[in-house]
């Protein structure tokens, strides 16, 4: 059984371990997939820890912040097609995938250049 002591995501909230957050508010983050599927990939969690996305009182509010990550995400990486994913089995926070398409155009940068990636969705989000 997960629980907040040693969840990862609860661990990258409370910054016991790094993390590349490119968006950071009272309830949720956003930070770089470490596994990445392409450049800019991105998990958006609560910061409070709930098992499952579905298990978050206020969807509306979590799902404005997904939106507004995918957002820029297309921005950023200048390709309209962000692939989002909700399994839970890996970690047992809730988090939504968000990352652009690397199918949809040739080039997408590098994935495993965090640093830069994060800068872009940063930027972005401004
Ligand atoms: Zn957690």
């Amino acid at each position: 059984m997960t629980s907040e002591t040693n969840c990862v995501f609860c661990q990258i909230v409370r910054g016991d371990l790094p993390s590349y957050k490119v968006y950071e508010d009272e309830r949720f983050v956003a930070f770089l997939d470490i596994n990445p599927q392409s450049a800019g990939h991105v998990q958006v969690i609560p910061k409070e820890h709930y098992r499952w996305v579905w298990d978050y009182p206020d969807i509306g509010d979590y799902f404005r912040v997904v939106q507004r990550i995918a957002r820029a995400q297309q921005k950023a990486f200048d390709n309209e097609s962000v692939v989002s994913r909700i399994m839970g089995d890996e970690v047992h926070h809730a988090h939504v995938w968000l990352f652009p398409s690397p199918w949809t155009k040739g080039d997408v940068g590098d994935k495993k250049d965090f640093a830069r990636n994060a800068e872009k969705l940063r930027a972005a989000l401004r």
